[in-house]
């Protein structure tokens, strides 16, 4: 089991989870943040850290799907899971926590 992070991470810049998580397996690109499945050790940290309760267990995701978002929960799984974490360094710190030139609030909540 592993934590997701969902939709609303899409225009954080705080970056409040990441600097709780023990095991260091947050990942970025420009959009969001991402959560390693194969490094997440289900501690549960991160989840009340978030300002906009972006994070949930992935076998919660029935209760994420009833919250606002365009997508459901298993769209939010597959993300995390198939970002490429090969060769990238996790986010640790709030500081390096950043949106890319083409971050864009509108296209991030398509
Ligand atoms: S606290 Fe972390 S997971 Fe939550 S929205 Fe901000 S960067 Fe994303
Ligand atoms: S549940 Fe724990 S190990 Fe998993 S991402 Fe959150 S803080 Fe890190």
């Amino acid at each position: 089991m592993t934590y997701i992070v969902g939709e609303p991470c899409w225009d954080c810049k705080y970056g409040d989870c990441v600097e709780v998580c023990p095991v260091d397996c947050f990942y970025q690109d420009e959009n969001t943040l991402y959560i390693n499945p194969d490094e997440c050790i289900d501690c549960d940290a991160c989840k009340p850290e978030c300002p906009v309760d972006a994070i949930f267990p992935e076998d919660e995701g029935p209760s994420y799907d009833e919250t606002n978002c365009k997508h459901d929960a298993q769209h939010y799984i597959d993300l995390n899971y198939n970002f490429d974490y090969e060769g990238k360094d996790p986010v640790t710190s709030k500081d390096e926590v950043e949106h890319g030139p083409d971050w864009d609030e509108e296209k991030a909540k398509e």
